[in-house]
């Protein structure tokens, strides 16, 4: 029987709806209005999209939002002046630089630089260390927090399951790992994960009950590489040349779908899985920072 499908987009208009509940209660009860800015360095086409999209979800739900864009030759000083200046901001609850910027910026020292309170992205080493820990006063990255979203509402427990993590980047694989081997309801996963140095990739991820892949590379995972209804979640976001496709190009994952859903128990497709989940997620921390800089529980 083909795998069942995770659907992102509805799971994540379950989440929205909530977070404009929310939204809509701090204003009711509190009076106060989360607000979100968005700083885009640069003109990235595909950078420019999301940050539109951040924006319009932000306004959707009632959430203030600013979008700030710098010329591409912007220096490091003008930068770390515009997030000085948003962490000072009290209409500003989460502050976000969109990844990633010109090369003549220094991303780390960016995300240094920003008031933990606002990194509502958690890449801030305070706010990764919280998570790590287990401590709930801070942020959780959006898309693996996302991924843990879509496990709990699809009905998944990964307690006691072998989770495999193909990446181990700080913004999906590392966090992922660390959230799924979490000792915590809806986590308590056995976690191993795989990279480009992994001598037996396929033999490791043949041995996953639920296995993520966060790659970068178009169809990598293939039927061989999964067991027999092993749940899967893709997290890759790759263009393709298509000349049938809208601009030329196609969206696809790291999985390759067709195959590997005739295998799996369950599956997330590409677009339409994780990506919504991501923009969810991130409204939801910006609410959460709203809440706790104005200690409202
Ligand atoms: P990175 O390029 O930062 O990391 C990719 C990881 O994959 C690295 O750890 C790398 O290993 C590993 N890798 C690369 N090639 C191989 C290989 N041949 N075998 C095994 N491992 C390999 O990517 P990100 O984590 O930022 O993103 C991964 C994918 O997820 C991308 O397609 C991105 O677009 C997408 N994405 C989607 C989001 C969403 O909202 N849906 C959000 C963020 C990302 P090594 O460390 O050894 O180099």
């Amino acid at each position: 029987m083909p795998a069942s499908i995770i659907d992102g987009k509805m799971i994540a208009a379950k989440v929205h709806e909530e977070n404009a509940e929310e939204v809509a209660a701090l204003a009711r009860d509190y009076n106060v209005q989360p607000g979100l800015a968005v700083v885009l360095v640069g003109d990235d086409p595909a950078s420019r999209v999301y940050v539109n999209m951040k924006v319009r979800k932000c306004k959707e739900l009632g959430i203030y939002s600013e979008k700030h864009v710098l010329e591409k030759t912007a220096s490091m000083d003008e930068v770390l002046a515009l997030v000085d200046q948003l962490n000072n901001d009290t209409r500003i609850n989460g502050i976000l630089v969109q990844s990633p910027p010109p090369p003549q910026i220094d991303e780390d020292a960016v995300v240094a630089a920003i008031n933990p309170a606002k990194d509502v992205d958690c890449f801030h080493a305070e706010n990764v260390g919280k998570m790590l820990i287990g401590k709930q006063d801070g942020f959780v990255p959006c898309t693996p927090y996302g991924i843990m979203k879509l496990l709990e509402r699809s009905g998944i427990d990964p307690s006691g399951k072998h989770a495999v993590v193909i990446g181990r980047s700080n913004i999906v694989g590392k966090p992922m790992m660390a959230l799924l081997v979490q000792k915590a309801k809806g986590a308590n996963a056995t976690v191993t994960c795989v990279h480009s140095r992994t001598k037996n990739l396929a033999e490791l991820t043949r041995q996953a009950d639920i296995l993520i892949a966060a790659i970068g590379k178009p169809e990598f995972v293939t039927a061989d590489m999964v067991k027999k209804g092993a749940v899967v979640v893709d997290v890759g976001i790759n263009r393709v040349d298509d000349p049938n496709g809208r601009d030329n190009y196609q969206l696809v994952g790291d999985v390759k779908f067709d195959e590997v859903a005739a295998k799996a128990s369950m599956i997330t497709p590409v677009p339409g899985g994780v990506g919504p989940m991501t923009i969810a997620m991130l409204m939801h921390n910006t609410i959460k920072a709203c809440k706790l800089q104005n200690g409202i529980g």
